[in-house]
């Protein structure tokens, strides 16, 4: 074992709880010492002991366009040069509200925040506020951040502890959250028919990537679009991780549905803290300083963040971006996949766009319990064995992974190299 990396986690421990400022990074799932980054370039980065890993996290997916782009670099030192915040306006947060709105159509308004987080509170927030009313429903295996009413058996690092809901939110908070199963249609049915009018929202992710990956089945997103509408709930889609991941125009263009709401981050900060939320005009007004619903940020729209963001956004819409990123994923899980096959181990693997999931299961899981029920201490040993083999996967058997448009054929092809092996040493 690396000993650097050990003396820093050893470290970390004592001025940080569990060492780490996000619990996943801990390894608790995986077991072992968390990897201390040190610099990253490309599809590549490096710890504190000198290895280098071929990434497949990308930040949790910001990285879309590898680690450190030229390009992006470039944009942050320019404008870090003319001064870090401000707390007035600038007009890159006019350019970005008016790039997002052009590429995802369903949003006519958009209000910057500084995470994912952050802006999924804030729509829940606006969602209730602008309709009067308290419930909301989400869906078990997602994950909308950490705000309270979301924390309601929670996805995510939540589930990979195994535990359903977190201290520290009060039942008052939890009774107005509904948690459904993921495409379960006819539970929606049945929640609105007998509280429809009591629903201000529902929140969900279009193409899950907090309990590994599983996208949403046409008829269960048709089926909220359609009961949204019937009483008056907003629809809120958390586009925070599929949003310019899935498609230049997210999961919402994939599948043709329109939500009332989108929630925004990971990609379009292109590494640097920017989160979004955002919709129509009419649910917008509500907004302070419009409108009844208080919302607020010291950084929001920081313009150090916001050039990183633009300059992103400007990469991933060169010809044929997200054909090629797609391409690149698909090609590798069907390695994947076929190396396993070779070894003998059950396993089988998923891609929407550049989003990947990892399955050790006979068949790919088509619910939030079939995923459950996937082998996690196989994962485990194989996740260490390519970590060995220089290749960093998700450090839990829930999550999704992400490709960047860096991982080339030959980045794509030493990853299957070091699966085959991996697979062998478990089988
Ligand atoms: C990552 C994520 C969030 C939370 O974003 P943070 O920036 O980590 O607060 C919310 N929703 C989804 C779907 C996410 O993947």
């Amino acid at each position: 074992m690396t000993s650097k990396n050990e003396s820093l986690f050893a470290r970390a421990q004592r001025s940080t709880p569990g060492g780490v400022n996000s619990p996943v990074r801990a390894f608790r799932s995986v077991g072992g010492t968390p990897r201390f980054i040190t610099r990253a370039e490309g599809p590549y980065f490096w710890d504190a002991d000198g290895k280098r890993y071929i990434d497949y996290i990308g930040s949790w997916g910001p990285a879309i366009v590898g680690h450190a782009h030229p390009e992006v670099v470039k944009a942050v030192q320019a404008a870090a040069a003319l001064g870090l915040s401000f707390g007035a306006p600038t007009e890159g947060e006019i350019v970005m509200a008016e790039e997002i709105c052009r590429l995802i159509p369903s949003l006519e308004q958009v209000r910057l925040v500084s995470s994912g987080t952050e802006a999924a509170m804030s729509a829940l927030r606006l969602s209730r506020g602008a309709t009067g009313r308290d419930k909301i429903i989400k869906f078990e295996g997602c994950y909308h951040g950490h705000a309270d009413s979301l924390l309601v058996k929670a996805g995510s690092g939540m589930l990979t502890f195994g535990n359903p809901t977190s201290a520290g939110v009060p039942e008052d908070f939890a009774k107005h959250t509904l948690v459904l199963d993921y495409n379960e249609p006819q539970q929606l049915e049945d929640v609105f028919r007998n509280m429809g009018e009591q629903i201000a929202c529902v929140i969900v992710e279009p193409v899950a990537g907090n309990m590994n990956l599983l996208p949403a089945t046409p008829e269960f997103l048709q089926t909220m679009r359609r009961l949204c509408t019937k009483h008056g709930a907003v629809l809120i889609f958390d586009e925070v991780m599929s949003g310019f991941r899935v498609a230049l125009g997210g999961a919402q263009s994939l599948y043709g549905i329109t939500p009332d709401m989108t929630v925004l981050g990971k990609v379009i900060g292109g590494g640097l803290p920017v989160a979004a939320f955002g919709g129509r005009a009419d649910l917008m007004k509500f907004l302070a300083p419009l409108g009844p619903v208080y919302q607020a940020g010291t950084l929001s729209g920081n313009p150090v963040a916001v050039a990183a963001g633009l300059s992103t956004l400007k990469l991933i819409q060169e010809e044929g971006f997200y054909a090629s990123l797609a391409k690149q994923t698909a090609r590798l899980v069907q390695g994947l996949s076929a190396a396993a096959k070779d070894c003998g181990v059950a396993f089988c693997a998923n891609s929407v766009g550049g989003m990947f999931g990892l399955y050790f299961a006979k068949d790919i899981p088509a619910s939030h319990s079939e995923m459950m029920a996937c082998d996690k201490s196989r994962f485990n040993a194989f996740f260490h064995a390519m970590l060995d083999a220089g290749v960093y996967l998700a450090p839990s058997a829930f999550e999704a992974g992400f490709v960047s448009s860096q991982h080339d054929d030959a980045i794509i092809d030493m990853t299957i190299e070091a699966a085959r092996k991996s697979f062998a040493a478990i089988a």
